[in-house]
């Protein structure tokens, strides 16, 4: 469950965010920077997202056009707007936060098939928004705020049922405890030399033809707009003058929170809900962070193997995970993106790992550049270059280590070939179970660490809980074999049945582990791993100089 507070709430407030003009425009950082202001006046806060497609969840989605599935505690797979909502809130997100029209969709008819609805003809209206609104009352009385992200943009046919079940719950709730932000676009056009705000004008028309008046409207656009045209959108679009918010381009998504408390965005937002007796934020902590981000004293370089490098939102969370860790180094983490594909000998390897300070190689499901993951491994490995191994990445450092230290010719995993020394491979228990998704290990599970390892340096704590999303382990036939060559295995998990993570001794520092800490990191503090890991790098950087 997500982390409700003890005080008694009696009220809570919701706040919809909606999209207007085009995609893209930020409603997720919009809605966890405003999380973060909110949190920082003494709130309770968390952050919903509901998204317009039927997919029941995006864990079948293609990253390419997805992006990264992330994944809660509770083992659900989600959209990757819920890491900001952690990442920036702090407060942990779980399967009720993320919602689609296909998980409405699918609890509705397989309530009509058990004859619940009495034999009524089931109609978008009322039945598909009734869902949804009980979707969306899940946390009242929970947290001071839910806030809650309609994903799409106004006017998408797919999201008018999420709009009118927004619709009634404000009425129902009242004006001042549900209110609408509307996010919109105010284009500057070279040729004419001036700001647009039409589209804004058209978008929130629209959203009035759904019964929906924006109380607060926010403006994203490159410059500040002079105040004729603040006031051109206000008188057009039926809002006040401070309700207009200007949302200019950052430097950092981490300097939104900073740029509408600036903007006041967070007093708007409090006047509007009559919330009394709530301290300013102060985001002290914060803004270090982002100072040190903007400016940060040394850098580094890190290596990054993968197969979607063209396609950066595939593994947003591994690099917001990168930016918190360099963060507490003190350093810019730059990322070069290896891809795995173009490695097909150690000449290659060797040329791409050319200037980086340290490699991760990249999770992912498929045999697709897994070679070339091995190739780069093994050099990082010989050379004493400080490796990060996620996942897949992990299951290849114990493919590489199988075959060129224990000499297991042919070591393999499962999922890619079935061969004799399988070191990778499904648990027993799992076998012959063709399902995927019933394979699948999702969510979190405790681990324990070795003593005198990295990983227990790293977390400075015994026993740790990370998440995972994988179906295939660390194959105990192996366990001896690989042991007495050298690797040690620093984390398991409490039944000493699965190998949560592996490291060698005798190197600067490869680590590598089962599970996903990417998804764990927050962006004041970052993650244990992920800073080690950075540390080393820049001590590698250093060295060099
Ligand atoms: N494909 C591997 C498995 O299923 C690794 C998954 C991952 O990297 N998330 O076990």
């Amino acid at each position: 469950m997500a982390r409700s507070v003890s005080k008694t709430i009696t009220k809570t407030k919701y706040i919809f965010i909606t999209g207007g003009v085009l995609s893209s425009l930020g409603k997720g950082i919009t809605s966890a920077s405003l999380g973060l202001l909110l949190k920082e006046r003494g709130l309770s806060v968390t952050i919903m997202k509901f998204d317009p497609y039927i997919n029941v969840d995006p864990g079948t989605m293609n990253p390419y056009q997805h992006g990264e599935v992330y994944v809660t505690d509770d083992g659900a797979e989600t959209d990757l707007d819920l890491g900001h909502y952690e990442r920036f809130v702090q407060a942990p997100v779980t399967r009720s936060n993320s919602v689609s029209t296909g998980q409405i969709y699918f609890e509705v008819i397989q309530r009509e098939r058990q004859g619940k609805y009495l034999g009524k003809t089931v109609q978008v209206v009322p039945h598909i928004t009734d869902e949804i609104k009980r979707r969306m009352v899940t946390y009242d009385k929970k947290f001071d705020i839910v806030l809650i992200e309609l994903g799409g943009t106004v006017g998408d046919i797919e999201s008018m049922p999420f709009l009118e079940a927004a619709r009634q719950l404000s009425l129902e709730k009242g004006r001042t405890n549900a209110i609408f932000i509307h996010l919109t676009y105010v284009p500057f056009i070279k040729s004419a030399g001036e700001f647009k705000t039409k589209p804004t004008q058209h978008s929130v028309r629209m959203l009035m033809e759904y019964g929906i008046q924006p109380d607060i409207l926010v403006c994203r656009c490159e410059e500040d707009l002079e105040k004729d045209i603040k006031s051109k959108i206000a008188l057009f679009c039926n809002v006040d003058e401070d309700s207009v918010v200007l949302a200019l381009d950052a430097e950092t998504i981490y300097e939104v929170p900073m740029l509408y408390a600036k903007a006041k965005l967070d007093d708007t937002v409090i006047k509007k809900l009559n919330i009394s007796r709530t301290q300013k934020p102060t985001l002290n902590d914060w803004t270090k962070f982002v100072q040190r981000v903007k400016k940060p004293k040394s850098a580094v370089t890190i290596g990054f193997v993968g197969k979607y490098v063209q396609h950066q939102d595939a593994y947003k969370s591994i690099l917001e995970a990168l930016t918190h860790a360099g963060a507490v180094n003190n350093a810019r983490v730059t990322v070069k993106y290896i891809d795995s594909e173009k490695i097909t000998t150690a000449e290659e390897a060797m040329n791409a790992l050319e200037d980086t300070d340290g490699i991760i190689v990249a999770p992912g499901f498929g045999s697709r550049g897994i070679e070339g993951k091995i190739l780069a491994i093994q050099q990082v490995r010989e050379r004493g270059i400080p490796f990060f191994g996620i996942c897949l990445g992990m299951q290849c450092a114990v493919i590489e280590f199988a075959r060129n230290v224990a000499g297991l010719a042919g070591s393999n995993s499962a999922e890619f070939k079935k061969v004799k020394n399988n070191v990778i491979d499904l648990m027993p228990d799992q076998r012959g179970i063709t399902n995927k998704g019933g394979t699948m290990r999702l969510g979190s599970y405790p681990c324990v660490l070795k003593e005198g390892t990295k990983s227990l340096e790293a977390y400075k704590s015994q026993i740790i809980r990370e998440r995972h999303r994988h179906r295939y382990e660390f194959n105990n036939d192996f366990r001896v074999e690989l042991e007495s060559n050298g690797l040690v295995i620093s984390g398991v998990s409490p039944d000493g049945r699965l190998v949560e993570m592996v490291e060698l001794p005798n190197h600067p520092w490869f680590v590598g582990c089962q599970f996903h800490p990417e998804f764990k990191s927050v962006a004041v503090g970052g993650h244990p791993l992920f800073v080690g890991f950075v540390g080393a790098a820049l001590q590698r950087h250093e060295m060099a100089q």
